[in-house]
């Protein structure tokens, strides 16, 4: 357990450190990251497009490193709560080997593997 909270905080400061590389944490939304809108430049219109194509693909990483925390946060959640390990789908406990690979894993392998 022990094991799993230090592996979950470990990932938590990294994703938190990739997010604010390029995003702004929103003070509002707890766990909501903004991402930074490119400003648009006086030159040419060529210029602003890229910006803008940055601006979708660095969207498109936010939403994944966001989605990521939560789930981390999400499972240092349940180990607070003396609910860590247990699959949220079927209740039975979620293999070591799944959750050295994943501490942040919600499922067992046979209700992840369903959906
Ligand atoms: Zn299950």
């Amino acid at each position: 357990m022990e094991q799993a909270k230090q592996a979950l905080l470990k990932k938590k400061a990294r994703l938190e450190r990739e997010l604010s590389s390029f995003a702004t944490k929103d003070q509002q939304v707890q766990g909501d990251w903004d991402t930074t809108y490119p400003r648009i430049p006086e030159g040419g219109l060529e210029e602003a497009a890229g910006e803008v194509e940055e601006y979708s693909t660095k969207l498109h990483i936010e939403f994944s490193l966001e989605k990521q925390l939560k789930e981390v946060n999400e499972a240092l959640n349940r180990i607070a709560k003396g609910q860590y390990g247990i699959c949220g789908n079927c209740g039975k406990n979620i293999s070591q080997e799944r959750l050295a690979v994943s501490p942040e894993a919600r499922l067992c392998l046979d209700c992840a593997g369903k959906q």
